[in-house]
C-alpha cells in the first residue's frame, strides 16, 4: 500500500506513521528526517539543503523530488510505503505520479486548540530524538532521557504562538495539494482530534474497506 500522510505540524502524523509502518511492514519516509539526517552528515545533499533551511527557504522541488526518487526505488519500498512530508506543491505531487501510483492519501485534521494543547506538553531529547509527553508519556526520571539519560528540552516550534504561525503556512502551503488529491478521489479526512489508537483504527479501517490490508 502507498500512503501519503498529510496534516499539520504537532498533530500527531509522524506517530501515526510510525504505528502503521510497524504494524504493516512499511516504511515511513519523512522527507523533513532525511533532510535532517543529511545535514547532520554533512552530505553534499546535506550541504546543498542547508543553504535553504538556513535561510528559512523551501528547499527547491527538483531536490525534494530526486531525494523521494533515490528512496522509492529501494527494496523495502517494493511492498509500499508512507510518504511525509511529501508532496507539497502541486510540481511535486505531479513528479510524484510519474514514479508510482498512490492508493490512499490521509488527510489529519483538528482545531489549532487541540494542537496546541497537545504539543505544550511535549519534550524532546536533543541528543537521542525521543519524544515524551508531560500528559501521556512522562519520562521514568522527570526531565532526562529514559533512552540516553540527556536533559530533556522544549523545541522553540512547540511555543503556542510558533504552532498557530505554522499551522497557518501548513494550510497556505498544502491547500493546493489537498485539493489535487481530493479532485482525483484518493484524500480521506481523517478526525486526528482523539486518542492515537483511535485515529490509527480509522485509518486501518480504510485501508481494509480498500482492501490493501486484511482483516
Ligand atoms: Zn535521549
Amino acid at each position: 500500500m502507498r500512503l501519503i500522510f498529510i496534516g499539520p505540524p504537532g498533530i500527531g502524523k509522524g506517530t501515526y506513521a510510525k504505528m502503521i509502518s510497524q504494524k504493516y511492514g512499511i516504511p515511513h519516509i519523512s522527507t523533513g528526517d532525511i533532510f535532517r539526517e543529511e545535514i547532520a552528515k554533512g552530505s553534499e545533499l546535506g550541504l546543498k539543503v542547508k543553504q535553504y533551511v538556513e535561510k528559512g527557504l523551501l528547499v527547491p522541488d527538483e531536490i525534494v523530488v530526486e531525494v523521494v526518487r533515490k528512496v522509492l526505488e529501494r527494496p523495502e519500498c517494493r511492498k509500499g510505503f508512507i510518504l511525509d512530508g511529501f508532496p507539497r506543491t502541486i510540481e511535486q505531487a505531479k513528479a510524484l505520479d510519474n514514479m508510482t501510483k498512490i492508493d490512499v492519501v490521509f488527510l489529519f485534521e483538528a482545531p489549532v486548540e487541540v494542537i496546541i494543547e497537545r504539543v505544550s506538553g511535549r519534550l524532546i531529547c536533543p541528543k537521542c530524538g525521543a519524544i515524551y509527553n508531560i500528559s501521556w508519556k512522562p519520562p521514568k526520571t522527570p526531565g532526562i532521557c529514559d533512552v540516553c539519560g540527556t536533559p530533556l528540552i522544549r523545541r522553540k516550534d512547540d511555543e503556542p504562538e510558533v504552532v498557530r504561525t505554522r499551522y497557518q503556512v501548513y494550510k497556505q502551503t498544502f491547500a493546493p495539494v489537498i485539493d489535487y488529491y481530493r479532485r482525483k478521489g484518493i484524500l480521506v479526512e481523517i478526525d486526528a482530534s482523539r486518542d492515537a489508537r483511535e485515529v490509527v483504527a480509522d485509518v486501518e479501517k480504510i485501508l481494509r474497506e480498500k482492501r490493501l490490508i486484511k482483516e
